[in-house]
């Protein structure tokens, strides 16, 4: 069945491709719009010229999924100028009105705790991260490929981290014959790896195996590779980090030996941003209607 948020007041603030997609649906479903930094137009969409216009009197804000950086600047793929959230903008929206995003820095945390807004990190729900994980194993995938000399077929891959993005990036490089190992700290993780034919490690065992790699994916939020294993690594293994700012490896003792270490963000927006539009619109109005209790 068709959601309906028919006249449910909405702001949206900056964002990329995949917030236009967003919108679009929100839109059609019967929302009211209002819009700062987001090429949208139609019906239920209302353009504004200021940032603080949007959020008079709107039951819900919906934030990009980068969200805002440390010194609250909003992440907009299509404003040169940038812009910024404050605390006074944010007071201009009741208590309780629902703040979307999809990750939030502590910044942001703080403020939504401290005017009693209702914060909801989108990409910390699984199935969100389940599903954003696909888009963000093909883009890993399809950065490995322009930078090896190698086919992906053969190579010798390390996953790090098996949780939902490590987990799909690896069944999708053993898919593609890459020799995968998946290194964890879980035994549980280890196991279901083992399960699925793929080579495990821990990072404890890590340098015994280190000579023997070609590309290095890392999905681990903390530094796993640290200067010791990074010394012990051939000088021309590829890593790609995909891990939250600031990834988990030592970047300036990676650039010091020769090695290429390379930060991916926000692969699913650069990769594919339909798709990941598409993941955004299945569930930013169910949890909007959830939380509104329109349902
Ligand atoms: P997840 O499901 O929580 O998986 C994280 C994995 O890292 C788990 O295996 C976890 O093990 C392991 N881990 C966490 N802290 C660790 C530590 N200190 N030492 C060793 N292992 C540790 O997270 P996810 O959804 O896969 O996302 C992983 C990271 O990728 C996040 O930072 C996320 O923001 C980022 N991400 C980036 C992109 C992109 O486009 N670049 C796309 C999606 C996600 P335990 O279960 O034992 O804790």
């Amino acid at each position: 069945m068709q959601l309906d948020l028919s006249g449910v007041k909405l702001a949206l603030l900056g964002g990329d491709a995949r917030e236009v997609i967003l919108a679009e649906h929100l839109a059609r479903l019967g929302a009211q719009l209002k819009v700062f930094g987001l090429p949208v137009q139609g019906k239920n969409i209302y353009i504004c010229d200021q940032p603080g216009e949007v959020l008079e009197g709107v039951q819900a804000l919906v934030l990009p999924v980068p969200g805002v950086d440390e010194n609250l600047r909003v992440y907009s793929a299509f404003k040169e100028k940038p812009f910024y959230l404050s605390e006074e903008l944010l007071s201009r929206l009741s208590k309780g009105t629902l703040l979307f995003v999809g990750i939030a820095k502590p910044p942001l945390k703080r403020l939504a705790v401290k005017l009693g807004l209702r914060l909801i990190e989108v990409m910390e729900i699984d199935e969100v991260a389940i599903l954003n994980s696909i888009p963000s194993a093909e883009g890993a995938v399809q950065l490995a490929m322009s930078k090896l000399p190698i086919t992906i077929h053969g190579s010798r891959a390390w996953v790090l981290g098996f949780g939902r993005t490590g987990q799909t990036l690896s069944r999708l490089l053993a898919a593609m014959g890459a020799k995968t190992t998946v290194v964890a700290r879980s035994p549980s993780q280890l196991a279901r790896a083992y399960e699925m034919g793929l080579g495990t490690c821990t990072f404890k065992d890590l340098k015994k195996i280190a000579r023997e790699v070609d590309v290095i994916f890392n999905t681990v939020p903390a530094l796993v590779l640290d200067r010791d294993i990074l010394e012990l690594l051939p000088v021309n293994v590829l890593i790609i980090d995909l891990a939250s700012a600031p990834g988990g490896t030592d970047f300036e003792h990676a650039r010091k030996l020769g090695i290429e270490a390379i930060l991916a963000p926000g692969l699913p927006g650069k990769v594919a941003p339909k798709t990941a539009g598409k993941i955004l619109s299945q569930t930013v109005p169910r949890l909007l209607a959830e939380e509104l209790t329109l349902l």
